[in-house]
């Protein structure tokens, strides 16, 4: 099988967005102007609610879902394929935060399956491509314990200004990581780009809605009611050295490649980033490449393409062992060890 190159596959969130994913990718701003603020990369995913938003589609129109279900050994490889099933369980997006996202949080898998039917949570991960504007930061998990009461009152009162002010304010910059385990409140700041990886699923929960082109009081509790949605949320303390376990990767994996994720990731997802020197090899895997920095070439037993910035590329597992040359830096994201984590085979 041959690597593919992925095109640009957005469509309207409620909040603003966007400029700097057209600024990467070289695109013209898009019909949806300021509210397009994620490319999901490679995705068989759809979006909360919606049939076809958020899945990746083919040079022939056809979805990528489809495709993967079609053989799932030669794009996951046998391994991923027996513990995950027929798709992915990855979901890659590129996110432009062109203003401050609400806070907001994901469940984790029990609480998914247990009352939403779905086998994957949301926890996720951010690798910050770029930021703009001065002191760049994320908001993650609050500075102390956070009764349910209080947060209950919060959240229905929508005071914003606590809200945020009881979380910490984490400064980042390019080339950070951060995982955000499911359950964990967090708001992205103005201005920062991410190549973000999560679990397969669009499951959010919304602490803040206010000034937002979004009725979360109607649409932010999945359809749970606020009562049982907000059980979803991590209230525990987050100090900074609990904070600086979600920070920070692992160092190098092999010449050219540093693997990007605390291990406690890898029952989710993993990343590496690549940094050819002078070439950086690729075990046989899926994995979704997405250029940051720089041009190169990859090859693989499948077949070879260019590579430039803002360029993104799935890599099947049959396309077999590959390499990457030249003055880059790419992010390359690998769905779950299938040996750190029990099966969460989709349903049928
Ligand atoms: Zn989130």
């Amino acid at each position: 099988m041959k690597p593919i190159r992925l095109a640009a596959n957005r469509f309207p969130r409620f909040y603003r967005g966007g400029s700097a994913i057209d600024e990467l990718r070289g695109t013209a701003p898009g019909a949806g102007g300021d509210f397009l603020p994620e490319d999901w990369v490679g995705s068989t995913t759809t979006a909360f609610g919606s049939a076809a938003d958020g899945l990746s589609r083919l040079e022939d129109g056809s979805t990528l879902r489809r495709a993967v279900e079609a053989d799932p050994e030669g794009f996951l490889g046998p391994a991923n394929a027996e513990a995950d099933g027929d798709r992915p369980a990855l979901l890659v997006k590129l996110l432009h935060a062109g203003e401050r996202l609400p806070v907001h949080c994901h469940p984790d898998r029990d609480f998914a399956r247990r009352h939403l039917g779905c086998p994957w949570g949301k926890t996720e991960a951010w690798v910050v491509a770029g930021t703009e504007g001065p002191g760049p930061v994320v908001h993650l998990g609050f500075r102390e314990p956070m009764a349910a009461g209080r947060l209950a009152e919060l959240v229905a009162g929508q005071r914003v200004e606590p809200l945020l002010a009881s979380l910490n304010a984490v400064p980042v910059a390019a080339g950070d990581t951060v995982l955000v385990p499911a359950g964990v409140p967090h708001a992205i700041g103005q201005g920062v780009l991410l190549v973000e990886l999560q679990e397969p699923t669009d499951l959010s929960v919304l602490l803040e809605w206010e000034g937002f082109a979004v009725d979360g009081r109607a649409e932010g509790h999945l359809g749970l009611g606020f009562e049982l949605a907000l059980g979803c949320v991590d209230r525990s303390g987050w100090d900074p050295a609990r904070l600086a376990r979600l920070r920070g990767g692992r160092g190098p994996a092999r010449p050219g490649v540093e693997r990007l994720l605390p291990s406690r990731a890898d029952p989710y997802f993993r990343a590496e980033r690549l940094r050819p020197a002078p070439v950086a090899t690729l075990e046989p895997a899926f994995s979704i490449l997405v250029v940051t920095d720089g041009s190169g070439r990859l090859e693989t037993g499948g077949g070879a393409l260019e590579l430039g910035r803002g360029d993104t590329v799935l890599v099947p597992f049959a396309a077999g062992p590959g390499e990457v040359r030249g003055r880059l830096t790419a992010v390359r994201c690998l769905p779950p060890d299938p040996a750190a984590a029990p099966s969460r085979r989709r349903q049928p």
